[in-house]
């Protein structure tokens, strides 16, 4: 019988090659007026994790490994919507959603609306290795990561001013953090700032993470794309990896992440074309906003939004650093 999985085999990856790739959120960063030192901020903070990600697969660590790894620097940073300086809920509280899926295994772990685990990433990563589940939420999650050893922050830590401030402003002006004209066009302000990462390591081993603070003004327990296996988080060894960032609903409904699998899958596409139509094709049509960071078994990265821009970065085994924040 042939396997699916050999319809995107055609070429054998190369022994040992390794790369990784990361996002901090697409949005309309034009607008958000950033000044070049703000910029340098986050590019600095950018560059940090792909450093903790390279010396990881440098050393023949895992993809799941610098996956985790990576994002907690960007949950530890006040800079994205995920961890500390997640934005906020319509009730003033943070809720936090994530997800890390292991492409070897197809083992995934996820959390949604945790307040007080200060890396959810962490989090959905236990999940995944000491329970029998897959996907745990609010309190129950928090029961869990402590009955396995973590230790809770208060939901203080989390909060940053900056977020506060944005949260009365979205209150005053009856909007979620970024508001769409559906002509596509008008984004009217803001950016998503969730934060992913994918790796491909020494192993030929695909890993996917996914972290965020949801959507600015979210009510009733709102959970988006970003903990949800196949839209927003996917990995598969010999097909790829793939984070995405934008408004979780779009994500959710059109399962974009496992869209793009089998686009390569059964559709024999390259990780370019599949995630091209996907992003650029199938969520553009479906006035989707929002892009993905997404790794094949070669080492190949691709980035791919349809807004005006999406924080970014890859490295590969040669040591190539890659940053950048507009198109
Ligand atoms: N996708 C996330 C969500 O909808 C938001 C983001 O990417 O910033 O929860």
């Amino acid at each position: 019988m042939v396997s699916c999985k050999d319809n995107v085999k055609s070429k054998k990856p190369e022994a040992g090659n390794f790369a990784l790739a990361i996002h901090g959120g697409s949005g309309n960063i034009d607008k958000m007026n950033l000044s070049d030192s703000e910029k340098l901020e986050y590019q600095h903070v950018l560059d940090s994790a792909l450093h903790v990600g390279y010396a990881i697969l440098q050393t023949g660590g895992t993809s799941m490994m610098a996956v985790e790894k990576v994002i907690k620097v960007l949950e530890n940073s006040p800079l994205f919507n995920a961890g500390k300086g997640s934005v906020l809920c319509n009730d003033g509280s943070i809720e936090m959603d994530a997800a890390i899926m292991d492409g070897k295994t197809l083992d995934a772990g996820a959390v949604a609306g945790v307040r007080r685990i200060k890396n959810p990433i962490s989090a959905a990563k236990m999940i995944m290795s000491k329970s029998k589940y897959v996907f745990l939420y609010g309190t129950g999650a928090e029961d869990f990561v402590v009955e396995n050893g973590m230790k809770l922050v208060d939901p203080e830590y989390f909060f940053t001013k900056k977020r506060k401030e944005q949260l009365e402003k979205a209150i005053k002006e009856e909007k979620d953090e970024m508001i769409l004209d559906h002509d596509g066009k008008t984004e009217t302000e803001g950016k998503y700032g969730t934060v992913g990462c994918v790796a491909l390591d020494q192993a030929g081993n695909l890993a996917a993470g996914t972290s965020t603070g949801g959507l600015m003004n979210k009510k009733f327990h709102r959970i988006g794309d970003s903990p949800l296996i196949g839209s927003g988080t996917y990995a598969e060894n010999d097909v790829c990896a793939v984070s995405c960032t934008g408004r979780g609903e779009d994500f959710i409904k059109n399962v974009i992440a496992y869209d793009i699998a089998s686009r390569m899958k059964y559709g024999h596409l390259s990780l370019e074309d599949a995630v091209a139509q996907s992003i650029q094709i199938k969520l553009r049509e479906e006035k989707g906003r929002g892009g993905c960071i997404a790794i094949d078994a070669y080492g190949n990265i691709v980035f791919n939004f349809t807004t005006s821009g999406m924080f970014r970065g890859s490295v590969d085994k040669k040591g190539n650093f890659y940053t950048g924040i507009g198109r």
